[in-house]
């Protein structure tokens, strides 16, 4: 095992404790008619950095936004990965704009994307995001991949977002199966908290620290919530209802899990997730969608009670988020459990933030072990 990736590597050096945010956060039903607004006192010229799956839409509300603030806007469409490549373009388009505030608008790539940008012209930044599928929006955090969508790893931003602001009738709209992927996202987030805990492993605030109060009840509360509120939201989804508990989730898909990770650390469930990415199949799924299975296999890795990882398996399953590797289309075989597993255990670091003993043989058993119970709980329903 190489040295960078082990438990005794990780391992924090000291007991001071720390907590980061963004700087503001604001959510509600028709809240981006209030951008110019909210964003005045970061700028007056915003170049909107836009997804091309919804900058028409994303246009269309903004066209219409009457009072201003006395702002002017210009239009950027994104399409690609999170990449130095795209960084340095957008870079120079925000220098050639002449604006002085950056906002992304869309998914996790863009918004990664757009962290970067604002950091590299060095210039206030807006995360809008269009739907709550991760818990990038409010992480101060960026996903990085080469062009050609080979992940690279995770990087800490330099300044903290200035306001992440949440429309949620745009949420609302959004596919249910990214808001599916969101909360099982945000719902590992409690179970990676206890397992850095646990293990005396740094968050990723700065140069990482040990974990404060408020970091473990953020992420505490994002799980509650979600078990309270994440099957009735998700249905209300479906038909493109914005209720209570849909606001509710919201807030737990994007602020709490956001907070929550930033400040409590990840952990084996993303670590399987990265194996599982490494397979072709797995590039077609959520991140979410991977992250629920991940979530199965640290459970076994961290001997969770019988009922506990039942109880889990039925609350994904009703969400209908993969609980099988079949459900990836990927076979439980040797070949790709090779693949997963050298991946997680040697080219990653995550892994190695469970409180456990880890070997290659014990991290391929509990993914088999997972798998397993996922197919039984599946039968077990049907039957
Ligand atoms: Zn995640």
């Amino acid at each position: 095992m190489s040295r960078e990736y082990s438990h005794k590597n990780l391992l924090l050096t000291s007991t001071t404790r720390a907590f980061g945010s963004v700087q503001r956060y604001i959510q509600g039903p028709g809240e981006l008619k209030n951008v110019f607004a909210y964003g005045r006192k970061y700028g007056d010229r915003f170049l909107f950095i836009v997804d091309s799956g919804v900058i028409d839409m994303i246009r269309r509300q903004v066209e219409v936004i009457e009072d201003r603030a006395g702002c002017t806007c210009v239009f950027h469409s994104f399409f690609g990965e999170c990449c130095q490549e795209n960084v340095d373009l957008l870079a120079k388009v925000a220098r050639e704009s002449g604006c002085n505030v950056v906002l992304g608008v869309g998914g996790g790539k863009v918004l990664d994307t757009v962290k970067l940008t604002a950091d590299a012209v060095d210039l206030p930044r807006i995360i809008v995001p269009t739907s709550a599928s991760s818990d990038a929006p409010a992480a101060d955090w960026a996903a990085v991949y080469d062009i050609n969508g080979v992940h690279l790893g995770g990087v800490p931003t330099t300044r903290c977002t200035e306001l992440v602001l949440v429309d949620s009738t745009i949420i609302a709209r959004a596919p249910a199966r990214l808001f599916a992927a969101g909360i099982a996202d945000a719902l590992v987030t409690w179970y990676e908290a206890e397992a850095n805990e646990r293990a005396f492993t740094p968050n990723y605030i700065g140069k990482g620290y040990a974990r404060s109060l408020a970091g473990m009840a953020i992420a505490k509360e994002c799980h509650d919530v979600l078990i309270r509120d994440g099957k009735i939201a998700y249905e209300a989804v479906k038909s493109k209802l914005l209720t209570p508990a849909v606001e509710n989730i919201i807030e737990a898909n994007i602020l709490l899990s956001g907070l929550g990770f930033m400040n409590t650390g990840c952990a084996g469930a993303h670590g399987i997730h990265n194996g599982i990415s490494e397979i072709e199949e797995g590039k077609q799924f959520l991140h979410g969608e991977k992250v629920a299975f991940g979530l199965l296999g640290e459970m076994v890795l961290e001997n969770a009670p019988r009922e506990k990882l039942y109880e889990v398996m039925a609350f994904l399953d009703d969400l209908d988020l993969p609980i099988t590797m079949e459900q990836f289309n990927i076979a439980c075989s040797d070949e790709n459990l090779e693949i997963i597993v050298d991946h997680v255990v040697y080219k990653n670091a995550l892994i190695h933030r469970e409180p456990t003993m880890i070997s290659p043989e014990l991290v391929r058993d509990a993914i088999v072990a997972a798998n397993e119970f996922g197919h039984r709980y599946l039968s077990e329903k049907k039957g």
